[in-house]
């Protein structure tokens, strides 16, 4: 494991604590095991932050940073909390890193049984100043805080100052992991080109008399044939009426000749999340209104991918398509130009949301709905409403627009039950954007042909 990486960014993090406050100590936990039901339990997913500044999968394990001020500069010193050694507990669940290896393997200078933690900890935050931690996360965590500083406060006649001052640690972290480093964008790129040849192999396989799990079965299995070690999220496979429910679950619905079926899938790849939707005919080929609608959302993708560029606002993509859904949806009559007057009434109204609920974006990374605010950050502490954040090189974003018809005495029933979506992840780079999704078809013409040679 290429441990440099993760030092460079506990690095990073230092030195923000250190202009900060000076020095401090900082504590990320991985997540908790959850059982699912009687002795079995949920696949183990890390923790998102935890990983990120660490590499380390195994559960049960806690990051300390330990940032002395050391005259204008300032010293770390990393301490990882991880499960002991168990000859016994190894040969049920598996090989554990352990105290002893963790130095070398993960490059940090110090690492414990995480029996020690709660000792230990007492040690750490004794006069320190500073503690970076989450805040408000959960009643066990604020219970462990508690505990802690009780100890250092026990200590407070023999001289010993407890920390005063509590910071949020995540809001740091989450602004790093906003910009992805080289090696995360090559991760993101192999996780997309993975769950591109899934929807093909999707798309292949459909057929009416189908049901939506089987097609799910087919994301999964090139999921996992590729290296893939989970989904990213859980599996939309939607036929007919089902593609306009946003959340919707692959379930047991039957794929119908002259419906559509959605799919929005994605793999999780060594901790990162890649994001595809396809809209695609049950039967190979498109019915005229799904295939005037499908234009028209795919018209709205290509202009909010033309304004996902650096010194674009996040926002703007999504105005952009906004705008030529709207159209679409004035062209076809699902919205009535004699009663909305014009374009931009329509879009101002909100009259569209009828059929576009959702917005255009959303960051992604480590997590589906990554982390990293959507507003710019200004020291300012006014109340005002801070801008939209400007696009900035190394960030990444989904471009997903949609239409969706739900059936309704106002609407022609030709475009009943006519859910479609389209998803992309985008890198942003100096010169726009890096679509690393496309493996999977998106035009028509081309979605229809794969799926006529299968
Ligand atoms: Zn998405
Ligand atoms: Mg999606």
């Amino acid at each position: 494991m290429n441990n440099k990486i993760y030092q460079k960014r506990r690095n990073t993090l230092a030195r923000q604590i250190h202009a900060k406050s000076g020095g401090g100590i900082a504590v990320i936990s991985t997540a908790p095991e959850l059982a699912r039901n009687r002795d079995s339990e949920f696949p183990y997913r890390h923790d998102s932050d935890f990983f990120y500044l660490t590499g380390f999968e195994e559960p049960g394990a806690t990051l300390v940073m330990e940032v002395n001020c050391s005259g204008k500069d300032y010293k770390l010193q990393s301490h990882l909390f991880c499960r002991p050694k168990d000859t016994e507990r190894e040969i049920w669940d598996g090989i554990r890193l352990g105290p002893d290896a963790a130095p070398a393997v993960l490059g940090v200078e110090f690492a414990y049984s995480n029996q020690e933690l709660d000792h230990k900890l007492g040690e750490l935050l004794a006069d320190q100043d500073a503690v970076y931690i989450r805040l408000a996360e959960s009643a066990e965590a604020d219970r462990r805080l508690r505990h802690w500083m009780k100890k250092v406060r026990g200590q407070a006649r023999a001289g010993i100052n407890p920390p005063s001052e509590f910071h949020d640690v995540e809001a740091l972290i989450h602004e790093m992991r906003l910009f992805k480093d080289a090696h995360e964008v090559e991760t993101m790129r192999r996780a997309a080109a993975i769950s591109a040849r899934a929807h093909i192999r999707a798309m292949q396989a459909c057929k009416p008399g189908l049901r939506e799990y089987q097609l799910e079965a087919e994301l999964l299995h090139e999921f996992r044939n590729s290296g893939a070690q989970s989904v990213a999220y859980n599996s939309i496979v939607a036929g007919g009426a089902n593609s306009c429910i946003l959340h919707y679950r692959a379930g047991s619905t039957e794929l119908r000749s002259g419906e559509l079926c959605l799919i929005d899938a994605g793999c999780e790849l060594d901790g990162y999340a890649s994001d595809i939707t396809r809209t695609f005919p049950v039967n190979g080929k498109f019915t005229g209104p799904q295939r005037a609608l499908y234009d028209i959302t795919l018209a709205a993708q290509e202009v909010a991918v033309a304004m996902t560029k650096p010194g674009n606002t996040f926002m703007q993509p999504h105005e952009a398509a906004l705008k030529v859904l709207t159209q679409g949806l004035l062209d076809e009559k699902l919205l009535k130009l004699s009663e909305l007057g014009s374009l931009e009434n329509a879009i101002e109204t909100g009259a569209y949301r009828r059929f576009y609920m959702h917005r255009t974006s959303h960051w992604l990374g480590m997590d589906v709905h990554d982390v990293g605010s959507y507003r710019e950050q200004s020291n300012s502490s006014s109340k005002e409403e801070k801008p939209w954040r400007i696009l900035k090189n190394g960030m990444v974003i989904t471009i997903e627009p949609g239409l969706y018809v739900r059936p309704a005495d106002d609407i022609d029933e030709a475009f009943w039950n006519i859910g479609i979506r389209i998803e992309d992840d985008a890198v942003i780079n100096d010169s726009g954007c890096e679509l690393i999704s496309r493996g999977a078809p998106v035009k028509a013409d081309e979605i229809e042909a794969i799926m006529k040679n299968a």
